[in-house]
């Protein structure tokens, strides 16, 4: 089968390796298609917990082509999506029941081969069924279940008023989901493209602010004064390092800030540890997730969660110069 190889850091080749074996507890999934995300490139540079040489890709979809003798509830054919997590459930955070902390987190298509391939094998436990949902719009299972695991950690109170940084696939979704959970009112604000034009076509918010990319800085001053009381909950989704410095300014007296995004390894932010103390402001950090799948499924296949304008592409190189000219919310690869 043909994959996509980083042999290392900014080191990209497409091989030929063989179909993998499953063992008697997986399934062989024919990969459909394979969502491309904002870690993929900070997996291209060398950065997040990439291990070397991989077969990157983790937001998995795809047909269920060969069955392991172990494993009951699939059939040859099903659709599906695959959870693309590995925990070791014996470090000493899988002893506590604090999955996505394991000490030994492994994942496929981020340290293990994964979905930018032909074909991927993987535990069955792990592996969803679809029936609603085409393969494209399936990319969005990972993110949403990512979404999810960050909803639980923030737990709203109900009737948050909310401002989302970023309308990528993960700040539609969580814009979504936050009205779908009792927010009273979702902001979001972003940078002026397409991925604000599909959040109002999927009327993901309630309200829209678009950023000028060139000047904001007028904006922010006038977001200050439009919502002089700031929100209960910000959520920091664009991985910018300037955005995350500024997101706390929006946060709410007793509000939440959750940090949402995948970072440089070398950003840093500086906050006025006066304001966290004084105005008594939680700072949730949220990273990948764990058992979130079956939830997120549930949302999207039902369409209660809406996705749209997934750009499927053959060719990886191209697939990477669609996503970095922004000219599309996501983009998925079709092996
Ligand atoms: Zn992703
Ligand atoms: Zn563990």
């Amino acid at each position: 089968m043909d994959a996509v190889c980083y042999h290392a850091p900014r080191q990209l080749e497409i091989v030929t390796v063989p179909i993998p074996h499953i063992n008697e507890d997986q399934v062989l999934i024919k990969v459909t298609r394979c969502g491309i995300c904002g870690t993929d490139q900070h997996l291209a540079e060398g950065e997040f917990i990439g291990k070397f040489p991989l077969i990157p890709g983790h937001e998995i979809v795809g047909v269920i082509s060969q069955i392991g003798a172990a494993v009951h509830g699939f059939s040859v054919g099903d659709r599906c999506v695959a959870d693309n997590t590995i925990l070791c459930e014996a470090c000493f955070y899988c002893r506590r029941g604090q999955h996505v902390l394991c000490e030994n987190f492994e994942s496929l298509g981020v340290t293990m081969a994964g979905g930018f391939a032909g074909y991927v094998a993987i535990q069955s436990k792990k592996v969803y069924k679809i029936t609603n949902l085409t393969d494209e719009e399936a990319t969005l299972v990972e993110p949403a279940s990512c979404a999810i695991h960050g909803l639980d950690k923030l737990n709203p109170a109900v009737g948050v008023e909310a401002l989302i940084f970023g309308a990528g696939p993960t700040g539609i979704i969580l814009a979504q989901l936050l009205k779908l959970n009792g927010a009273a009112k979702v902001v979001i604000a972003a940078n002026k493209g397409i991925k604000t034009q599909i959040a109002r076509q999927l009327e993901a918010g309630d309200e829209y602010i678009e950023l000028d990319r060139d000047d904001p800085a007028p904006q922010w001053i006038k977001m200050k004064e439009d919502y002089k009381h700031g929100f209960d909950v910000v959520i920091e989704a664009t991985g910018s390092e300037k955005v995350a410095n500024d997101a706390l300014g929006f946060v709410r007296r007793g509000g939440s800030l959750m940090v949402y995004g995948v970072y440089s390894n070398s950003d840093l932010v500086h906050w006025s540890p006066a304001k966290i103390f004084q105005d008594e402001i939680k700072i949730i950090g949220s990273f990948a997730q764990t058992h979130c799948f079956p939830r997120a499924v549930a949302y999207l296949d039902s369409g209660k969660i809406k996705v749209t304008d997934v750009f499927s592409i053959k060719d990886f190189d191209k697939a990477l110069e669609k996503m970095k000219s922004k000219s599309a919310c996501k983009v998925a690869l079709k092996p």
